[in-house]
């Protein structure tokens, strides 16, 4: 992992983010002008190619910049919120025509515009390959007048309420036939926020994560150009299935990143407070429990190199698809254990509003859930790695 990259974002997290990171909080949302100054940075073209409007460099060059920002105190939600393109944006990079890519990628890595990710709805969210919004293409005779119109909702949308287009997962059907079930009838679209008919019905409140804002969508005969579908129609699954890997992995960063800034704050926190007259630190089964956190979170960031190191030399197969998912649950794992325990260790300061503990401790809960609940992710690896009945 490059130290250089870590410093970025560690010196990046100084200047713009842990000054301003509580009234963010509260104010439930980032500030447009953060994606700026990022991109001003060349933070947020890391891991898209030059072409696309990128800055270059490899998912272990992301890690590197998001491990530095998160050892500085960045939170979990903040790097949801100020990267949220990193799952907007790669199924258009990959498979988008080139006036997609002008049009959304370029000035969403220049920090101008705000994308965001629609698959969930408020049907379900796990069974991706099941979901419900319907785009009807209708043919005029004038490939400029094609369009296809949506109906559906989509929820739990992170950044869906700045965001100004929604890279939107739908199952398109032609005036004539009806669309096809399953994983091959998904498509994507992007959608503008200002299209008639696009509405952002709530601005959902959570129990953490809360300067990223996430909302529920709702489409009501929206026109969309068939130039804003996404690669071919029906192949939108695989798409999102290819971009699942980084997203999987950037969220087992999120765990033991401010599992390991927890630590920390707790290591500190113990050699200050007294107790009995002496420092926490002094105890046996205090310094024992710090190991312990420790141990976690290097077993899983080692983890989460090893299949990084994988997907930059292999990109998305089988074993990384699944390394992925078995990263972030052992991630995830070590994050709530380590969260909880810096709780504790902190005492009522670690349950006040405002103690950095507590935010990480709220926010580690929905990383089992984002990007692929556990559940559903170990059953996706016992059929990659050969369990299956
Ligand atoms: C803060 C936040 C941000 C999010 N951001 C986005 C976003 O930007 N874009 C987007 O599209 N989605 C987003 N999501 C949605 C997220 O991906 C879904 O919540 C997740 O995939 C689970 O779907 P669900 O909530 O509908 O749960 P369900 O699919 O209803 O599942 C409920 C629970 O049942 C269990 N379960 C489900 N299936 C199985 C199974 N087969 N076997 C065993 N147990 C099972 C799991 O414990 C699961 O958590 C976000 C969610 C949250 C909370």
């Amino acid at each position: 992992m490059s130290p250089e990259l870590f410093s970025l974002g560690a010196e990046f997290t100084r200047r713009e983010i842990t000054g301003s990171l509580q009234e963010w909080e509260d104010a439930g949302e980032i500030p447009r002008a953060l994606h700026l100054a990022a991109a001003k940075q060349g933070l947020l073209g890391i891991g898209f190619d030059e072409e696309v409007g990128g800055e270059g460099g490899s998912l272990a060059d992301l890690v590197a910049l998001q491990e530095g920002m998160l050892a500085e105190g960045a939170s979990s939600g903040l790097l949801a919120g100020l990267f949220t393109h990193g799952i907007a944006l790669p199924h258009l990079a990959r498979h988008g025509s080139a006036e997609l890519v002008d049009r959304y990628v370029w000035p969403t890595l220049a920090g101008e515009k705000i994308g965001a990710l629609g698959i969930t709805e408020p049907g379900g969210g796990s069974d991706v390959a099941h979901l419900t919004t319907r785009a009807v293409r209708v043919s005029t005779g004038s490939t400029t007048e094609d369009h296809y119109v949506v109906n559906g909702a989509k929820t739990f949308i992170t950044s869906g309420v700045r965001a100004d287009f929604v890279t939107t997962a739908v199952r398109v059907s032609t005036g004539s036939t009806t669309a096809a079930e399953g994983a091959k009838g998904i498509s994507l679209l992007v959608i503008d926020k200002d299209t008639p008919g696009f509405t952002v019905d709530r601005n959902l409140r959570k129990m953490g994560w809360h300067c990223s804002d996430t909302a529920e969508l709702g489409f009501t005969d929206v026109r969309v150009p068939v130039g804003n579908l996404v690669g071919e129609e029906g192949a939108g699954f695989g798409y999102i299935a290819e971009a699942f890997v980084t997203e999987r992995i950037a969220l087992a960063v999120h765990a033991y990143g401010i599992a390991a800034r927890s630590l920390a704050l707790t290591a500190a926190y113990a050699r200050e407070r007294r107790t009995f007259g002496e420092p926490l630190i002094a105890r046996q089964v205090v310094r024992h429990k710090l190991v312990e956190m420790h141990r976690r979170v290097e077993a899983a960031k080692a983890y989460t190199h090893a299949v990084v190191r994988e997907y930059d030399e292999s990109g998305t197969t089988a074993s990384t698809i699944a390394g992925a998912a078995l990263a972030k649950q052992t991630a995830v794992e070590a994050s709530q254990w380590v969260c909880d325990q810096a709780v504790q260790l902190h005492g009522g300061t670690g349950y006040m509003h405002g103690t950095e503990v507590e935010r990480h401790y709220r926010d580690t809960r929905i990383l089992p859930i984002g990007g692929g609940a556990t559940e559903v992710m170990t059953d996706l690896a016992a059929k990659l790695l050969g369990y299956a009945s």
